[in-house]
């Protein structure tokens, strides 16, 4: 059976660091919605130039864009046996459309991840994070540093800060995720759907967790 994963939680909680490495480890694509909107922006799509509009004042991209987005990505051949979501669902109505995606392809989600931190941990993350030119691999200057300083360890392209890591966009993200996503942990939880995960153990800690939480969840 596919494989379907979501992970929640707060802008900086480590669910694209942790979403590439099960991706890795289970040979499914993540599928990052803030990684396809920056990559649409780079090559300056009118949905790129759209959605930055909203990016960066940290406010969330329409939900009819995002949708329309993630079933487009959802129609490849590379995620036949699954896909693991980092950063969507992020509203309620985007939870009901990944519901309907999934109904049409015969799928349910099989685990939804919900990374818990404190916001004083989350402003450390996100201050220090810096992500690759080319291929988005997430660093951090000094939890996950670059063996190089400034290129990335996997493609050589240069690290940059994202304007959105900003002290004050950071803030209204955070807010905006405790106000429209947050509730989603609850629905989740409520269809049985939901794990909870400790996001301030170190990175290979947390995937321990997530590789677990699935284990046991296949002996049920
Ligand atoms: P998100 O996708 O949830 O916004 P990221 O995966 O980009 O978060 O992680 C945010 C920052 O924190 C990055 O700089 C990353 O290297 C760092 N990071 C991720 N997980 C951990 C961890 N368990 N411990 C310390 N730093 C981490
Ligand atoms: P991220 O890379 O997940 O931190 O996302 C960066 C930004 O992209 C967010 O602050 C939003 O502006 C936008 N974004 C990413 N995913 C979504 C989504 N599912 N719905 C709406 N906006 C999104």
């Amino acid at each position: 059976m596919a494989t379907y994963l979501v992970f929640l939680g707060p802008p900086g909680a480590g669910k694209g660091t942790q979403a590439k490495r099960l991706a890795h480890e289970l040979q499914i694509p993540q599928i990052s919605t803030g990684d396809l909107f920056r990559e649409h922006l780079r090559q300056e799509t009118a949905l790129g130039k759209r959605a930055n509009e909203y990016i960066k004042k940290g406010e969330l991209v329409p939900d009819e864009v995002t949708v329309g987005m993630v079933r487009d990505r959802l129609s490849a051949a590379d995620c036949a046996d699954g896909a693991i979501f980092d950063g969507f669902p992020r509203t309620a109505s985007q939870a009901r459309a990944l519901d309907e995606i999934l109904d049409e392809k015969g799928a349910t989600l099989t685990a939804v991840f919900c990374v818990d931190i404190s916001e004083e941990e989350l402003l450390r993350r996100l201050t220090g994070r810096r992500v690759c030119r080319e291929n988005g691999h997430i660093f951090h200057l000094e939890f996950n540093p670059p063996e190089e300083a400034g290129a990335c360890d996997y493609d050589g392209s240069e690290l940059y800060q994202r304007d959105d890591d900003k002290e004050e966009t950071v803030r209204e993200r955070i807010r905006v995720y405790q106000e429209q996503t947050a509730p989603l942990c609850s629905h989740y939880d409520k269809r049985g759907k939901l794990v909870e995960i400790d996001g301030e153990q170190s990175i290979e800690a947390v995937t321990e967790s997530l590789l677990q939480a699935l284990a046991d969840g296949q002996d049920e």
